[in-house]
């Protein structure tokens, strides 16, 4: 955890004044340490980045006068479409997405993802924020992403990426393509990532018809965990 990200409710009596318990404090006495006096790296949800000085800290309960007055880092200018992956994968992945300043993921079905991921509860409202959570207080930021659930292939390519992508350049990661990566991006991107199996064809001449260029990082096949940061570190 490099910021403690507050919520408006942490604030008691006004802008400043913060008080912390949980998860939070617990980290600031056994991995920060901190004493009265010290400052900590700390967060608004959605909004500004600044310091909180400690002003009171126990087992219970902490106390800090906070400051914020620092935009936090510009977001990747990449919308993610990421094919389902099994739960314990899509936490990290999204701990990574989050971390890396994606703020828009799209979950979508493919053929090759097991219809029970769709059953996780890690797709659950809370489940989902405490992965993103622990990305945004990983990287300093704290502009949560939104992720959106689209459970249907066709209907989503067919429908709704169409108007997704424009303005955009909209590529698939896909292992087998002929394209290498492109050199240069300008503007905003859609980027396509596909389930453990990979795309099938269909689903890859639907994401075609619809404008995607299909491109390879290589002929190594990485796995969704792997393949995720390096795809990202391009846009960096
Ligand atoms: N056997 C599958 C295939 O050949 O597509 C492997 C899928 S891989 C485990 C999961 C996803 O990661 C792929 O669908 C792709 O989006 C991305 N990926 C993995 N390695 C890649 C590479 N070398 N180039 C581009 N994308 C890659």
């Amino acid at each position: 955890m490099n910021l403690i990200l507050l919520h408006k409710d942490d604030f008691i009596g006004g802008t400043k004044r913060v008080t912390l318990h949980g998860r939070r404090l617990q980290h600031v006495l056994t991995v920060l340490r901190a004493k009265p006096g010290d400052e900590l790296a700390v967060g608004l949800s959605d909004g500004l980045l600044g310091r909180g000085r400690v002003t009171m800290i126990s087992e219970d309960e902490l106390e800090m006068e906070t400051t914020l007055d620092k935009e936090p880092p510009a977001p990747l200018p990449v919308t993610l479409l990421l094919a389902l992956p099994r739960p314990k994968v899509l936490r990290r992945v999204l701990l990574t997405a989050s971390s890396m300043g994606v703020k828009k993921i799209f979950l979508m079905n493919a053929f090759r993802v097991e219809k029970s991921f769709w059953k996780s509860p890690f797709l659950g409202e809370a489940s989902l924020r405490q992965q993103l959570v622990l990305g945004l207080e990983q990287a300093g930021d704290t502009v949560m992403p939104d992720v959106h659930l689209r459970p249907l292939f066709k209907p989503f390519v067919e429908d709704e990426l169409p108007g997704l992508i424009r303005g955009t350049t909209p590529l698939a990661a896909h292992p087998d393509a002929e394209n290498g990566w492109p050199e240069k991006t300008a503007g905003p991107v859609t980027l396509a990532i596909g389930p453990e199996g990979g795309f099938i064809p269909y689903e890859t001449d639907k994401l075609r018809d619809c404008g995607f260029r299909t491109v390879s990082l290589g002929k190594r096949i990485l796995r969704v965990e792997a393949a995720l940061p390096a795809l990202l570190s391009k846009f960096f």
